[in-house]
Parts: C-alpha cells; structure tokens; sequence
C-alpha cells in the first residue's frame, strides 16, 4: 500500500491563498460554455477558452458523467496551487459550485506538444534550437517537481501530449491529476492502481505499481527521444512492437547510427553534438534498471553544459522481453481499474 501522501486527503486550500472563481462569472467568460469556446477534450472533460479579468484563460470543465473525476481534480487543484515554475502550468483558479468542478488556467496558445511535434506540417515549427530548447525546459519543470519545489513530486504521466507550448513555444508541464507526494525521506511507493500511458511508462511501474522519481525520468527520457525522432513512442513505422522507440534508438546507438534517429526536418540547422547528446542522455534515462537512470538534477546539468564523459547507456527496458509476455503486460495494464489516460492507450 501506498506510503505517499494522497493528495485528496489533504486539506483543500482556503480562500486567501487561492482563488476561487463564481460559477457565474466562468460561464460568462466562455460564453455559457458555448461549444465554440471549446479548445480540447481530455479524459477529464472539455476544454474552454476564455476571457476572464481581461485575460485569456482556459477552462477545464470536469464532466458530470466522469467517474475518476473527482479526485483527480481535488489532487489537481490542491498540488498545482502549492507550485510555481515557468516550466509548469499556472493555475489561476478554481471553481466548485454544485455538481460543477472547474479548473482556470493560463491559456497557451500553442496547444499541446503533441500536436505540434507529430503533425507533418505544424512540425516544420519547431527547429532544433526550439526543439532542444523545449526538452532543457522540461527538464527544469520536472527537476523542480522532483527536488527544487518543498515538496518532491512524481508526475505519473509524463508525455508530449502533457506538455503545453506557450506563444514563444516555451513547455510548460501539464496535468497533475495523476502526480503524487513522497515524504522527504522516501524514494519510492508502490500502488495497485496502475495509471499513466502505455509507452511511456516505466517498466517497474507498469509490471509492479513501484514509482518513484525514477520512474518520471524514464517517461521524461521517452519524451525526449520523441522529441529528437519527431516520432510516436509507438510508431508502427517502425519495425519492433511495444515500445519501440527507446527500442529503435537503442539500436541505433548499439549500431553506431545513432545520427540516423533524427528528425529529417532538423538536420539541415542544427547542432550534431547537441543531437548525439540528447538521444544519449535519452538512453540513460530508459534503461532498464531504474538505478542505472539519472535523476533530474545530473540531467539538466549535462543538457546544459554539455558532457565528454558521459557513461554509455545499458539496454533500455522492454529490449530483451518477448513479444507474447509484453502483450500480457499489456491486458493487464488496460484491465486495472485506473485512468483516464488509459483510455487512450491505442490512440495518441
Ligand atoms: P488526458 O486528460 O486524457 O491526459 P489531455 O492531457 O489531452 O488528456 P486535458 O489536459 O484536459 O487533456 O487537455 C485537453 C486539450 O485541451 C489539450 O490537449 C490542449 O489542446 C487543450 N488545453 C488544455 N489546457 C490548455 C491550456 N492551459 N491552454 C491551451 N490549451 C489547453
């Protein structure tokens, strides 16, 4: 049984440290939620977009018929207002009048980094140095989460549709209906309900519910490889199944045609010993044995001094596991009862 903090027990905020929003002025602000405001849709419900105080917002309708909803959104609401980072989403308010629960947050007008990086022409924005740009900021938003906030922080779900893009294409880390709080001197817990999304999960999470910091750097390190190969963690392009990114570039490496994972895209402009380190700094994070994975801190600091000495990565997780003992972990992980996300395990 889980040792960490359950965010839903804690005490919500109270009225002078965070503020609360009138059901009134939100539909007001969305046009009494008009379906034109609409902006999104996630397992937790719709999406709006909003003026609110002279300010765009957007708004997260938690809907009636969702039955995770609530906690997640106690745990959101509770988390998010305790944290401030310019690599983390802002949280301005929230709103729980009747059967309504309502999250306000800074809107980003570039949507969320999935959209962007895995659509063949809006992928044209983002060159290397915006690329690399994005993975050193998430890496800041998610070294804080981990040792830099009081408090250290799992994130749970990682991944490129969790990272919003600002109007200067700056991430910001998002939704964190799913985070954790470990007590200062505990390094992992371990749960019965499995949540996150297939691909990024790390491999004693998704087999055994252990999570800890670790198990965010080996989501962060399927992001990141995303990033560099401007491909799904789970592209069927490429040849091996479940998750063949980490797979791929493992592959590569163990080949010496590392260069070969790169977006074709950003090659013409870019920095080739700025790629080779992150696809490095990648495979440090999926290797198999969670010990063997960087925290967040060496991470950052090797993104930004750059390393010679850096140690070569041992074989991801999933490498040597066959394909019919994957495919078991993989009913098991849609079969427990737990996330949202998991909802949408064949489709992002
Ligand atoms: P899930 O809840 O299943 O993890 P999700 O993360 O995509 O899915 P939401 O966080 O509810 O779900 O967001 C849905 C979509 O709404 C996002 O992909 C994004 O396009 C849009 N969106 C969410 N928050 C914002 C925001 N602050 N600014 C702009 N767009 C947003």
């Amino acid at each position: 049984m889980s040792t960490s903090s359950e965010l839903g027990e804690e005490n919500p905020p109270h009225d002078q440290d965070f503020p609360f929003v009138r059901l009134e002025e939100i539909a007001l602000a969305t046009h009494n939620f008009s379906e034109t405001c609409v902006i999104g849709h996630g397992g937790f419900g719709k999406v709006y977009k909003g003026m609110l105080g002279g300010q765009e917002v957007a708004v997260k309708r938690l809907s009636r018929d969702s039955r995770q909803g609530t906690e997640e959104f106690k745990n959101e609401v509770i988390l998010i207002a305790k944290l401030q980072h310019r690599n983390l989403v802002r949280l301005l308010g929230c709103c729980g009048e009747g059967d309504e629960k309502l999250l306000i947050y800074e809107y980003l007008p570039n949507k969320s980094l999935d959209a962007t990086l895995f659509d063949e022409s809006r992928k044209l924005l983002l060159d290397w140095g915006t690329r690399f740009s994005i993975i050193k900021g998430v890496a800041r938003g998610l070294l804080y989460l981990h040792e830099d906030s009081r408090l250290t922080i799992i994130h749970r779900d990682l991944k490129a549709g969790n990272v919003l893009l600002d109007a200067d294409m700056k991430p910001k880390i998002a939704d964190f209906g799913m985070a954790r709080i470990f007590d200062d001197n505990q390094k992992n817990a371990n749960t019965q309900r499995v949540v996150g999304t297939y691909g990024y999960m790390a491999p004693e999470y998704a087999m055994e519910g252990v999570f800890s910091t670790k198990s965010d750097v080996y989501s962060f390190g399927v992001l990141l490889l995303e990033v560099v190969a401007g491909t799904r963690r789970n592209s069927s392009s490429q040849t091996m199944s479940f998750p063949s990114l980490a797979v791929h570039a493992w592959n590569m490496w163990k080949e010496e045609k590392t260069w070969e994972l790169a977006d074709k895209c950003i090659l013409n402009n870019c920095s080739p010993d700025e790629v080779l380190l992150c696809i490095h700094v990648g495979l440090l994070c999926v290797q198999e044995n969670p010990y063997d994975r960087p925290l967040m801190s060496a991470v950052v600091f090797i993104l930004e001094n750059g390393s010679t000495t850096l140690p070569a990565p041992n074989r991801p997780a999933y490498f040597a596991r066959r394909s019919a003992e994957m495919e078991q972990i993989r009913a098991g992980i849609e079969n427990s009862v737990n996330s949202f996300t998991l909802t949408e395990i064949q489709g992002r």
